[in-house]
């Protein structure tokens, strides 16, 4: 998964360029900046590859989730449905903008579970938001379905899963918005990043002003620019964005790459009794971001793991036992650990969070292994990997 790999010649000639004219920031400028707009060049490559109208650059992708809930009208009083896997992120962004986080269980997408979620929905539902892990979708149309049928908003989270497809459209299109990251560690980085996508018109709006202290940018004054609302700094630099520039034009080689190794590594511990994959929906594709896989138990599944890293295999993840990732160690969440006060609505919300049953999350994520898939790797290394995971795989299977 991680752009930075492959950091080479292309990302070094637009941080140039952006350095040559010193203009570092994506808006204004226009007679120093000598013709050249990162941000806005690479909002443009994002549009016409995904095939949507809008694109929105902004500082990461914690702000992205963020801006699209505040763009969707989401704030105080509201709940937004979130899954139990996921990047500590999701309810950070969530919780920016007011509105409550709530947590319900993943099955063996390692994504929402659609039962879970149509329980969880109430009268204080604005939203729903499936978080793509790991290069692969939540079950979309029937999330798409819960969402016409009660009227809520669907936002989708694809931060690990650029370039992944469902039904023929991009993950972060399907929804009403979606959301990626270009952090340091995604697909393609930024160094610090991220984008909404959307085909709303109005909401792609709210995010161009919001993003940028709510200034309404008609004009070619910044300081005359008046303001239809409030808004917050969450502004990509040109640098990153021409960092990112480089690494989203080279998306699709990514993509290659990554499918190449995925495979490589999935063919070796396929025939494995006692190994599993995730499910990926009907009429998707993964972006094939990581290898996941489910052994018997989670006993064997922390065998695995300890066997792998015993032997050097490194960036695979057991995240039943992870802090980042999985509900069971957010006890900052879980404890409301927050340095400024929350409102009392939100306090309500999260009250329930300790004590619930996520033993359906427990099941999938206790047994599930999730194995990076590096660029940097050669075909022989892959190959040599993929064996060296068989055997451990074997070994602690006994
Ligand atoms: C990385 C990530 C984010 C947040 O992105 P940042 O750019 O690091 O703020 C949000 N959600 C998921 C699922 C992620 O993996």
């Amino acid at each position: 998964m991680p752009g930075f790999e492959l950091f080479g010649e292309a990302e070094r000639k637009e941080v140039h360029d952006v350095l040559d004219s010193g203009v570092l920031m994506r808006y204004g400028f226009d007679g120093l900046r000598q013709g050249h707009w990162k941000a806005k060049d690479m909002e443009l490559a994002i549009q016409k590859r995904f095939d949507v109208q809008h694109a929105q650059l902004v500082s990461s992708g914690t702000a992205a989730v963020s801006m699209a809930l505040a763009a969707a009208g989401v704030g105080a009083g509201d709940e937004v449905i979130m899954p139990t896997f996921t990047f500590v992120a999701s309810f950070e962004a969530i919780m920016m903008t007011g509105a409550t986080p709530v947590v319900v269980d993943i099955d063996d997408t390692l994504t929402l579970d659609i039962a879970s979620v149509k329980a969880a929905i109430t009268p204080k539902t604005k939203a729903i938001m499936p978080v793509h892990m790991c290069g692969s979708m939540a079950n979309l149309e029937a999330l798409k379905s819960i969402c016409d049928t009660h009227h809520l908003l669907l936002i989708e989270d694809a931060c690990q899963a650029i370039g992944g497809t469902y039904k023929g459209k991009s993950l972060g299109t399907i929804g009403d918005l979606g959301c990626f990251s270009f952090d340091f560690v995604k697909t393609v980085t930024c160094g610090e990043g991220g984008g909404v996508i959307t085909n709303n018109t109005t909401y792609a709006k709210y995010l161009d002003h919001f993003s940028d202290h709510g200034h309404d940018h008609v004009g070619h004054d910044r300081g005359a620019e008046t303001h239809p609302f409030l808004g917050y700094n969450f502004r990509i630099s040109e640098l990153n964005a021409a960092v990112g520039l480089a690494q989203f034009r080279r998306l699709d080689a990514f993509l290659d790459l990554q499918k190449k190794h995925y495979s490589i590594l999935r063919h070796a511990i396929e025939p494995i009794d006692g190994v599993t994959f995730r499910t990926v929906p009907e009429g998707g594709v993964e972006s094939y971001a990581f290898l996941n896989f489910f052994l018997d138990d989670l006993e064997t599944a922390r065998g695995v793991i300890q066997s792998f890293k015993a032997n050097g295999i490194d960036a695979c993840f057991h995240y039943y036992d992870n802090n980042w990732h999985y509900i069971r160690k957010w006890e900052h969440l879980k404890d409301k650990k927050s340095l400024y006060p929350l409102s009392q609505d939100l306090k309500n919300g999260l009250n329930d969070l300790k004590d619930k049953d996520f033993s359906k999350s427990d099941h999938f994520i206790g047994r599930n292994i999730s194995c990076l898939i590096k660029l940097s790797w050669t075909e022989e290394k892959a190959h040599q990997r993929a064996e060296l995971m068989a055997n451990c795989i074997k070994n602690t299977i006994g």
